[in-house]
């Protein structure tokens, strides 16, 4: 019996920001916060690991021993508060990769995880997993490459720092960009480098245009960026498909279907992030890879 693993797929696990939000109102789009997965080939890349990150890990207990490469773009409750009870880390026998960058007061991701699960925050900590554990520091702008998969890097514009990451494989690429807040006078040129002729382009578009320059509560200077900002990179980048993520807890389904409609009539390739959805990279390398499984 023969698997072929010539398939790049983007699933999302989380795509809430700031604080999960359950409930009746956010069924559709979801409420778990920022975790998304790329099955690359036979590698599992993860970025982020908000509360997306536990559902994640219930699925992979069915498919163990597990491995994956974990990334980090900041360390921000909502894209760390998953990783406590992301229950393969506890299973010996599995083994995760785990990249961060040193965050401005000197802490690497391995510290910074650690001391989310330190006494009397969380019961148990980090020395309690059992995986095997391999933290890697990640110095933003350089590449890091996984078998014959290249992960690209930027820093993003968000207070405390944000990685930007770019996944390049076969011919297809797909990059995940949050938090990050956009320039009033100019594109940014790290967003824009990463969105190049993307299959998949993932935006923080917490804001609309009109929230973000509202006169009675501005967001100016808050780290996050608008979905009319999403599509003009989309635009400028060639980029395919753009997902608009990072939703504000305070936009409920209603008011994310409404979003979508209007980015949609001014960028055909944009879409909704939401819970569940998968989008499949096409990849233009021929098939160089069967293995046996049975
Ligand atoms: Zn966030
Ligand atoms: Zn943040």
């Amino acid at each position: 019996m023969f698997r072929i693993e010539n398939q790049f797929n983007v699933n999302f696990w989380g795509v809430r920001g700031s604080i999960p939000c359950p409930g009746s109102n956010t069924v559709r789009y979801g409420g778990n916060t920022p975790c998304v997965e790329m099955q690359v080939g036979g590698n599992h890349l993860v970025f982020d690991g908000g509360t997306g990150l536990h559902v994640l890990g219930q699925s992979m207990l069915k498919k163990m021993p597990a491995s994956a490469h974990i990334f980090f773009t900041h360390s921000h409750w909502d894209h760390m508060q998953g990783f406590p009870f992301f229950s393969p880390g506890f299973v010996k026998g599995n083994h995760f990769f785990i990249y961060g960058a040193i965050a401005p007061d000197g802490s690497t991701v391995e510290q910074r995880l650690n001391d989310q699960m330190l006494h009397p925050n969380f019961p148990v900590p980090l020395q309690i997993m059992q995986a095997d554990l391999d933290f890697c520091d990640v110095t933003p702008g350089e590449s890091i490459k996984i078998d014959d998969i290249v992960v690209e890097t930027a820093p993003l514009n968000h207070p405390g720092e944000a990685v930007g990451y770019r996944v390049n494989w076969r011919g297809g690429a797909a990059t995940y960009i949050t938090d990050t807040e956009h320039y009033a006078d100019r594109m940014d040129e790290n967003v824009l480098w990463l969105a190049r002729n993307a299959d998949v382009l993932i935006y923080d578009s917490t804001y609309t245009d009109e929230e973000y320059h509202s006169p009675n509560s501005p967001k100016i200077g808050w780290g996050h960026s608008t979905w009319q900002e999403a599509v003009k990179i989309a635009q400028a980048a060639n980029v395919k498909n753009l997902v608009i993520f990072h939703h504000d807890p305070a936009h409920d389904d209603d008011f994310l279907d409404n979003v979508g409609r209007q980015a949609k009539e001014k960028f055909s390739g944009a879409m909704m992030a939401k819970e569940g959805m998968v989008i499949p990279v096409e990849v233009s390398a021929p098939l160089s890879r069967e293995i046996s499984v049975n």
